[in-house]
């Protein structure tokens, strides 16, 4: 048996209002899977609203924070305020932050360092864009912004990795599962060698791009796949389906 718990995470994106955002709490609160870490993520304005009316099965994240604790950054939040108003989660590094945003690998280490060392758990995205992929460089390019989020990480006991390569991302284009798990044994392997065998061996590795009900089943067979960052499906009523991937 894996000495790690499947983590399924819902990233709503810039997505929900009120209305929309009550039916999918209504439906995450039908799930019943103690054997699955579930962390959604919505748009930072309904942190509370989603935390106020989930249950305690589901852990409620952001979708990212700023690299210190406090000051002159307008439009920023700090882990410390999400730790205040009882959020235990953040992403980071996600592609969209990266590539829509422009957030360097170096900021993306910074916020990482804060975050851990505010001691809020976190999810950092890896992964490569399409001609990336194509020009055979995709492991230099993950192991790249593996290298700068273990750089910055001082306790990997709150850390779970998203792999998520970019071109399968609210593409519909899942990598298949032999793609995927190809890339997740890289990372943890790449976590043995530097880091250590007990952190290869304990950090949750998931997978994230277009994983939806129907792709989730043989993603989740996969020896290196412990769990999944979802999207688009995280806002419908599949998702319940994905967080039971490996039962
Ligand atoms: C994501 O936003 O992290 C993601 C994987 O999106 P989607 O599932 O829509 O591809």
């Amino acid at each position: 048996m894996s000495e790690r718990k499947f983590f399924v995470g819902g990233n709503f994106k810039m997505n929900g209002n009120k209305s929309s955002l009550a039916d999918i709490v209504a439906n995450l609160n039908k799930i019943d899977c103690p054997n699955t870490d579930v962390v959604v993520a919505p748009p930072s304005i309904y942190l509370q609203y989603l935390s106020a009316s989930i249950t305690n099965q589901v852990k409620v994240a952001s979708q990212n924070c700023y690299k210190v604790a406090k000051g002159a950054y307008t439009g920023e939040i700090s882990p410390d305020m999400l730790k205040d108003m009882g959020i235990e989660w953040v992403i980071l590094g996600h592609s969209e932050r990266r590539h829509v945003f422009n957030e360097s690998n170096e900021l993306i280490g910074q916020k990482v360092k804060h975050a851990v060392e505010s001691g809020i758990k976190i999810i950092p995205c890896v992964g490569e864009k399409l001609d990336e992929r194509e020009a055979g460089v995709t492991e230099n390019i993950v192991f790249e912004q593996m290298e700068m989020i273990k750089n910055n990480v001082s306790d990997w006991s709150g850390v779970v990795i998203a792999y998520e390569p970019v071109w399968a991302i609210g593409t519909g284009k899942t990598a298949t599962p032999d793609q995927a798990q190809e890339v997740h044994d890289k990372i943890r392997k790449w976590l043995a060698k530097n880091v250590s065998d007990e952190v290869a061996a304990t950090t949750r590795i998931i997978y994230g791009g277009s994983v939806n009900a129907s792709n989730c089943k043989e993603l989740a067979k996969c020896k290196d796949i412990d769990g999944f960052l979802v999207g688009g499906a995280s806002l419908k009523p599949e998702f319940n389906d994905i967080v039971k991937a490996n039962a």
